[in-house]
């Protein structure tokens, strides 16, 4: 019997994965969504999102991220939960090496999204598990009533503070600026919400109880040199993330920082693989965005099966 070749792979099931995977099988292409773990990627990390349009109210990012799944896979597309380990990605057909078996297809596409930035302190993969996190969404409830530093000026900063500010006595955050990058709506929610902002300040030092915990952080201001202690339960950090395209680097030409090199066609270097969401070069990094592309990469992907690219 020959060995089952897909039409289209889809690595990643985040927003422009399952997008992906949705247009694929809707196109009527024999459609695969690899994932590691659950759909939604990043975004099931979310709290709250309220800028992805049609739900008023905002959702949480797991539930969004279930939804999308559930709608790829009602158009048809299969979803399969495997950690991919290898890919060659040069022929006419594509390898995809995963820890449960091999995947075949004409074309790719690369929807890896992005991990969170670590802060770089000595003994913070030590204490990971032990009060040092990098996702209030999921851990947040085990700071109910207890105090947490919240690490970052940015979108997902914000709005971990206000998410944890709900749960927590008291939420520090921690900025290296005097100016967040968060959007005006939620620098103002943030206003009102008790977060004690603490400007001008890096991270320095994870302190380490006599239980092995986490019991403060010190941070040192950028200008004066000071030091200050923060007593705490837990720290949360949110300054950035880096895309997850280790395993493709020597294939698919990225960007100094790491991201795919693939214009708004999402098409890469290399034929039939295109690369969609927060792993590709671009200047916008949104749920929205990401869906977009994945919808844009199957319509080149389409082009590219059918000998009719442009
Ligand atoms: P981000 O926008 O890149 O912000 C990272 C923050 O961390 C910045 O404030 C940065 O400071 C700070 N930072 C970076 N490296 C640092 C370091 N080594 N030490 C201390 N601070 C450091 O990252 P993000 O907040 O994760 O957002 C990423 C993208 O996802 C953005 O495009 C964002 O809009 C989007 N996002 C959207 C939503 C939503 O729409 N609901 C939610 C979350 C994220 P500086 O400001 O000084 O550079």
């Amino acid at each position: 019997m020959s060995e089952m070749i897909y039409d289209l792979a889809v690595v990643g099931g985040g927003p422009g994965g399952c997008t992906a995977g949705l247009y694929g099988a809707r196109a009527g292409l024999k459609t695969l969504v690899l994932e590691k773990l659950a759909a939604g990627g990043q975004m099931a990390d979310s709290p709250l999102i309220e800028n992805y349009p049609g739900f008023p109210e905002g959702l949480d990012g797991y539930s969004l991220g279930d939804l999308m799944r559930q709608g790829a896979e009602r158009a048809g597309a299969e979803f399969r939960y495997a950690q991919l380990t290898g890919a060659d990605l040069t022929g006419e057909v594509k390898h995809l090496q995963t820890d449960s078996g091999e995947v075949l297809a004409r074309a790719v596409v690369l929807a890896p999204g992005a991990s969170p930035r670590p802060l770089g302190l000595p003994n913070e993969k030590e204490l990971i598990g032990r009060g040092m996190g990098y996702c209030a969404a999921c851990d947040g409830m085990l700071y109910r009533g207890k105090t947490v530093v919240v690490v970052g000026g940015g979108n997902t900063a914000v709005g971990d503070a206000l998410h944890l500010a709900k749960l927590c006595q008291k939420v520090y955050l921690v900025h290296r600026r005097d100016e967040l990058r968060a959007p005006a709506p939620n620098v103002k929610a943030l206003e009102s919400s008790g977060v004690e902002i603490v400007w001008n300040a890096r991270p320095a030092e994870l302190v380490q109880g006599e239980d092995g915990r986490l019991c403060a952080l010190k941070v040192q201001d950028v200008h004066t040199g000071e030091i200050r202690e923060l007593a705490c339960d837990g720290v949360f950090a949110a300054i950035g993330r880096v895309p997850d395209t280790q395993l493709f680097r020597d294939q698919v030409h990225c960007d100094k920082a790491g991201y795919f090199e693939a214009d708004e066609t999402t098409r890469t270097n290399l034929p039939g693989v295109f690369a969609v969401g927060d792993a590709r070069a671009k200047a916008v990094r949104q749920v929205v965005t990401a869906t977009a592309d994945g919808a844009v990469a199957v319509h080149f992907a389409q082009e590219y099966l059918a000998g009719v690219e442009k």
